[in-house]
Parts: C-alpha cells; structure tokens; sequence
C-alpha cells in the first residue's frame, strides 16, 4: 500500500520545482504585446538578469530550452571551421561539443572524465600548445548535471590568461545560475549560457544568454548566425517584438519576473548559501550510507561537487530499484543516472541523482533523504547507518560555519 499521496516532491535536476508565486503570476489572460505592462517591465527584467549572473553583459532572451541556447552560442560565437576547445566533465559537455561540430565548428574536446572538475593545468598545456592561437573559444559547462561535477570558472579564465591566449570563455551554466556562486565580470567570463527551468523555477521554454562586449565584436563575424538566433537585435532592440524575434513568451516573462523577485527578496548570498547547506545535508547522508555500503557519491572531492545536484551510485541496481519505490511509495521523484553507463552496461541501474536545485528548502531535502533510508531500509539495500542524523547536523548548523 502506498504512502505517495499528498503533494509529490519531483526532485530532479531540471524541470525544477516551480512556486506556487511563480505559477500565479503565469495564470492570466493573455497580456497586450504592443503597450503597456508588459513592455513597461522589459528594461527592470534584463537588469536584473544582469544582477542575477553579477554581470554588465549584454543580454538576449530566446523561446528555447538549453539546448537551444547552446546553438545560439555557438552560432554566433562562431564561422564555419573555427576552432572551439570544449572542457568535458560529464555528458552535458559532450553534448555541447557534438552540437558546434554538427553545426561545422572545428571542435577539440578536452575530456576530464565524469568524476572530476576541469584541471586548469591541463587546459593551460592544452592553449599554451596552441601557439598560432587558432582556438576561438573555451567552453565550459560550470556544473555538469550529469555528473554534478562544478569546475572552477574563475580557474579556467586564469588558465587561459596565464598561457597567453586569447581565447574567449563561454560556460554553460544551465544547471548552476541561481544556486552555486557565479560572477560573470569578475570572474572575466564572455558568454553564458542558461535557462529557465533549473536555478530559475520558471517552467521550460526560455533561454538565456549573457554576453560580453568582447564576445559581440566577435559574432561580427560569425557565418553561421540565423535570423533567429542572432544576438544582436534581441538585445539591444528597443522594440518589444525584435528582442524574442515574433512573438514573446508572454506568461514565461511574468513567471521569470516573479522569479527573480523571490531570489532579490531573499538574497542572492542567501540563496547561493541555501544550496551550499542543502547540498552538504545531501553529502553527509550519502557518506554515512557509503559506510556499511555499496554507496557512494559520483565526486570525490567537495570542491568539484555541485550545490544544485548531486550524483551517486548504488551498487547491485540499487539506485534504479529505490528509484522506483520512492515514486511509488513514497511520491519522491528522483533523477536518473545520465551518461555514466550505457544502457546495455549491468552497471547501468547503479546511478541516480538528488536534486537541491531552486525552490527547495530543509525539510524537502530533509524529507527526500529520509524517504530515501526508508527505502533503502525496505529494499534491504545495504547501507551505514546515522545517515538522517548527519543530514539533520548539517541543517542545524546552516550559518554557523
Ligand atoms: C539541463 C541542462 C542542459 C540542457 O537543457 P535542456 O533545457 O534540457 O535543453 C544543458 N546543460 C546543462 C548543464 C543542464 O543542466
């Protein structure tokens, strides 16, 4: 029998849990495209996509998903036959890379792996080698959701300066924007790219891309740029209907303003704090299980782990199966292991991930966790014990540290 019934809790790494602020403000008639509210609020919404990403950048909005926005990365960033190098950590890279080498960019990747962040030492080797400077752009993704490994932004822009390359920097921080620290000018970043649906609580259907001016004078000379995706007039036009090209996504700008008005009305430290403390509540449960298990998390060190999604592996099929009796029993949806084996692997059913992404507070990482020993307990999967303890410690301790 059952215990799934009450308000189920999706907890995946995107679509993320949309508030219910987010769901009102997108429950209306359809507004005036021409005049009026929502034209009016256009100028505060990119502003404050600025603050969002700690940028001055340009920025451009698109009726897309991620992987729309990447091609528009790559379309205006790029000619045909560029070079990009892209830094791999995890299936998200990869797949980035594969979409600028079927759009006709030269692409290197730089694979490091799906348990590990990006070593800029070997990035630096890797530009440094490149002496005619024949590499256009790094890509990066800043967290990879499928293997939850963060790299570290600011290191790789040191990494490039420090081999004297003139490479630009475009991250992909789809999964990250709005939970783990990201500062655009600081960090000297060029392009990012991101989307509603994860750090943003909007529902799927906008992508974002922030841009440096250092990137704009690039796209000058890009061949590869449709009308569609051009960068340009979506975000410099002063007319409504030239920043979406057509029609806007009327509903989707009023859920994202309400959106960036919950993450401005708690704090963007805040924020970015929440998720650090849920993530290491997430790490502490998965360490204790590990103890008496075949348990463990996908990335070694805390210094390369995601606050927004964490990734681990139960042995024996073990993540699949508890998968399973959480959806049933328990109304806990959690996200499948991407990209760590191939579905024909025996090893494919030991992957899973946790998402703390967004709208997430203690007592649902809390409740997911304990739902998770409840599980493990009634599919007498191996585990150590004093797992909801540690979790429980970490949250007691949230802003003492
Ligand atoms: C979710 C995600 C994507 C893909 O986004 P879609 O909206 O599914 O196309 C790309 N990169 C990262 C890091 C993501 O988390």
């Amino acid at each position: 029998m059952t215990l799934a019934n009450g308000r189920r809790y999706l907890a995946i790494p995107g679509p993320s849990v949309v508030p219910d602020r987010v769901l009102a403000a997108m429950h209306r008639a359809a507004p005036n495209i021409y005049h009026g509210e929502l034209i009016d609020m256009m100028p505060a919404l990119f502003d404050d996509l600025r603050r969002v990403a700690h940028g001055t950048a340009n920025v451009a909005i698109y009726i897309a998903n991620g992987h729309g926005g990447w091609e528009a990365v790559i379309a205006n960033l790029f000619a045909r036959g560029d070079k990009a190098l892209v830094a791999s950590t995890g299936r998200f890279g990869s797949a980035w890379a594969e979409a600028a080498g079927q759009m006709g960019v030269a692409v290197d990747v730089l694979d490091f792996g799906k348990r590990s962040a990006i070593d800029p030492a070997r990035l630096a080797e890797t530009l440094a080698a490149d002496r005619a400077h024949v590499i256009r752009a790094v890509l990066m993704t800043h967290v990879d959701t499928a293997s939850s490994a963060r790299s570290d932004i600011k290191a790789v822009r040191a990494a490039i300066d420090a081999a004297g390359h003139p490479a630009l920097l475009a991250v992909d921080a789809i999964a990250s924007l709005g939970c783990d620290r990201l500062l655009f000018d600081a960090w000297g970043i060029d392009v990012v790219v991101s989307a509603s649906q994860k750090g943003l609580m909007t529902p799927p259907g906008l992508s974002i891309v922030w841009f440096s001016d250092k990137a704009r004078l690039a796209s000058e000379r890009s061949d590869l740029v449709t009308p569609y995706w051009d960068w340009n007039l979506r975000s410099s036009s002063p007319e409504f209907y030239r920043k979406f090209a057509g029609t806007a996504p009327t509903h989707h700008l009023y859920g994202l303003r309400q959106a960036l008005d919950m993450i401005f009305e708690e704090g963007l430290e805040q924020v970015w704090a929440r998720h650090r403390t849920l993530a290491r509540s997430v790490w502490a449960a998965f360490d204790a299980w590990g103890r008496d298990g075949d348990i463990e998390l996908n990335i070694v060190g805390t210094a390369g782990r995601s606050h927004a999604v964490t990734a681990a592996r139960i042995g024996g099929g073990g993540a699949t199966r508890l998968r399973a009796w959480l959806e049933h029993n328990a109304g806990v949806t959690l996200g499948i292991g991407l990209g760590m084996a191939e579905p024909s692997d025996p090893t494919y059913d030991d992957f899973l991930r946790v998402a703390h992404m967004g709208h997430v507070n203690a007592h649902m990482t809390l409740g997911a966790l304990a739902a998770m020993e409840a599980g493990l307990q009634a599919l007498a999967i191996p585990h150590g014990t004093g797992a909801l303890d540690a979790a429980a410690s970490v949250i007691a301790a949230h802003g003492g540290d």
